[in-house]
């Protein structure tokens, strides 16, 4: 419990006794109201000097003016009536409190436990020096330093492993159970906790570009872009108060002037009361703190799957979609091609592969990593000079004085060097060696393991319509759509080609519904940005893709984007049950008040019972069930 919650804690309960010990006190009249205003000040007093600098500003609606009022007209009522019983407005108030309290501590406990669930932050890193261990602040240690990590903790920074064998549970990251296994060689990615083994690890980056740092930006971040609902609720609550006061106001005036009008007695204590119990009702607390509380939960809970979602707007966005996107290669592929075979090459097939992988040296693309690999050796960078990347295309270079085009049939049209056509069933990758034809290496990629299962359940979870896009060649395309069972397949697409697809796609999109644009980034980043939701692989992606983005997949698993949308649509649930619930009962309540079956015990009980079951329920978003 923080300071400023003891405080109120020791306030309501010094209030309450001695509200409780003045029932003994046989005062009357002016001393009495005295002496009752002690504890009504003890409770009140921070309410009414809210309420009073709300007049004073000028912004008189909100809620503090609500209880101000209320309680204060109870007591000149009751003044006015000469019934000395000031105990319902101080017990409202006292009431009112304890909500607030409850409030701040379950919100603050709520979110401090949604924080812990997501706490990566590694504290420190260990650096050895002189053969012993030293601890040092992670933002210390520059990028190719080796640090070690030992079982149990966690790695502070993205390197590889220079040494040792260790299993990783990358739980936190992934939301994935099963461990993962690294060697020497391996690249690791901070957030990960070490189970086995020692590491010894050579960094790649500063912590600041590390993983674990990317995230908790993006988390912290997240809850700042406000979604719609929210919005509705501050509008909400800007028109709410004044109607709600206005209508009072009339309940306190017009029923008793009509009765004057009729000749019968004014009643307007009655009347009045009436006005005040209305007043207490409609506070409108539980609407205003459940529906940010329940989009951080669902936040919380999408991080803890290992789908981080950069605000509450996406959030909600998601939870619409009626169309999903993918790009190709590196999204329902793996991206790693294998060489299958080398066609027409006037050379050793080593050789050509050798020509492509030196031009390919700065790309990375998925492609020209996969040329590299079957290169088997660093490609020697002195001797690549003038790379250029034609982006859905292929690069250019000149390599040992020879000019290099490796690229795809555009590339060659466009270069004016005659290609032979393939009729293999893979990507073909044309090879040009001073403006002559080389030859070609035929390439090929797989689909990821859960890509056709992910599509499936895509449709199971209400997707009316799924559509590839892709750069590559017609004849890959509609195999890889065939065998997933995607709805439409766009390909030779340059990555402008893909954002006017995209664009049309969200003009044909029926109602409300949303397009997410599932791709890794390399060549895709301006559709990311240009879909309605642009949902990047995080691991694999570029980390251009992971900025553009509004949802990352930490794992590079399709599937993830079902699971996206079930945290979305359970969250967004979770949200109109509870604006359904606390505005009806409050609805119920102010009708009740009205008619002078409430009292304002009864007012105040309802306020907060259902802002504390509303809270309850935000909570809920926290949790998912497995897929
Ligand atoms: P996708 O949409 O499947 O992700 P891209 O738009 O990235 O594909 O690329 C489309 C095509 O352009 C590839 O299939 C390939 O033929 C060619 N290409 C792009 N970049 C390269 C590169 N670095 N090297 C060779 N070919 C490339
Ligand atoms: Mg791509």
């Amino acid at each position: 419990m923080r300071k400023k919650q003891k405080i109120m804690l020791a306030r309501i309960l010094i209030s309450a006794a001695m509200l409780i010990g003045l029932h003994f006190v046989p005062a009357e009249g002016w001393l009495k109201l005295a002496l009752y205003m002690v504890p009504y000040l003890v409770i009140g007093y921070d309410i009414l000097i809210k309420a009073f600098k709300g007049v004073r500003n000028r912004q008189v609606f909100d809620e503090s003016f609500l209880m101000a009022v209320a309680t204060v007209g109870a007591v000149a009522l009751a003044l006015y009536e000469k019934s000395g019983d000031y105990t319902e407005a101080i017990a409202v108030m006292l009431f009112y409190q304890v909500g607030e309290w409850f409030q701040s501590y379950a919100v603050g406990k709520s979110r401090r436990n949604i924080s812990a669930l997501m706490d990566i932050r590694p504290d420190y890193a260990n650096i050895e020096r002189d053969g012993r261990l030293e601890q040092v602040d992670p933002d210390e240690v520059e990028p190719g330093s080796l640090i070690v990590v030992q079982p149990g903790e966690r790695v502070p920074i993205d390197g590889v492993v220079v040494e040792g064998a260790s299993t990783l549970n990358t739980s936190a990251l992934t939301g994935e159970s099963l461990p993962r296994d690294v060697k020497k060689g391996g690249e690791i990615i901070s957030g990960c906790i070490n189970m086995t083994g020692v590491l010894k690890i050579r960094t790649t980056k500063e912590f600041g570009e590390s993983t674990v740092s990317k995230i908790l930006d993006l988390v912290e971040n997240a809850s700042s872009r406000k979604s719609r609902s929210e919005d509705f609720i501050s509008k909400f609550a800007r028109v709410y108060t004044p109607a709600v006061c206005a209508a009072a106001l009339a309940l306190a005036l017009l029923p008793p002037a009509v009765r004057l009008l009729l000749g019968l007695p004014a009643g307007w204590h009655v009347w009045i009361y009436r006005a005040l119990t209305f007043l207490v009702i409609s506070c409108p607390c539980a609407l205003v703190i459940s529906i940010p509380l329940s989009f951080f939960a669902g936040i919380g809970g999408a991080s803890r799957a290992g789908v981080l979602v950069k605000g509450s707007n996406y959030l909600e966005a998601l939870s619409k979609t009626g169309v999903v996107v993918f790009d190709k290669t590196g999204t329902l592929t793996r991206g790693v091609f294998e060489v299958n075979a080398v066609h027409h090459s006037g050379m050793e097939d080593e050789k050509l592969i050798e020509y492509a992988a030196l031009a390919e040296s700065a790309s990375s693309h998925p492609i020209s990593r996969s040329l590299r690999r079957a290169y088997k050796k660093e490609p020697d960078r002195s001797r690549v000079r003038d790379v250029k990347e034609f982006s859905g295309n292929g690069v250019t270079a000149l390599v040992d004085g020879v000019s290099v085009a490796v690229g795809n049939d555009r590339l060659m049209e466009r270069l004016g060097i005659p290609y032979i056509s393939c009729h293999s069933a893979g990507t073909i990758i044309h090879i040009g060696l001073n403006g002559e034809y080389a030859g070609h290496i035929v390439i090929s990629d797989v689909v990821k393991p859960h890509s056709a299962e992910a599509v499936k359940a895509l449709k199971g979870a209400g997707v009316r319509k799924t559509v590839m896009l892709t750069g590559d060649r017609k004849q890959v395309a509609d195999q890889v759509a065939a065998k997933l069972g995607i709805d439409e397949a766009c390909s030779e697409l340059l990555p402008a080609g893909k954002v006017e697809k995209v664009e049309e796609l969200i003009r044909a999109a029926k109602g409300n519904e949303k397009l997410a644009f599932v791709g890794d980034g390399i060549n895709d980043a301006p559709v990311l940005g240009r879909a309605d939701i642009g949902i990047a692989m995080g691991a694999m992606g570029s980390d251009a893709a992971i900025e553009a983005a509004d949802v990352v997949l930490m794992d590079d698993d399709p599937l993830k984007i079902v699971k996206a949308i079930r945290i979305s649509r359970k969250c967004l649930r979770i949200v109109y049950e509870n604006i359904v619930f606390a505005i009806g009962v409050k609805l119920i309540c102010l009708v009740l008040g009205a008619l002078g079956a409430a009292n304002m015990w009864l007012a105040i009980f309802a306020d907060v019972g259902v802002m504390i079951l509303a809270v309850l329920n935000a909570i809920r978003a926290l949790f998912v069930k497995k897929l």
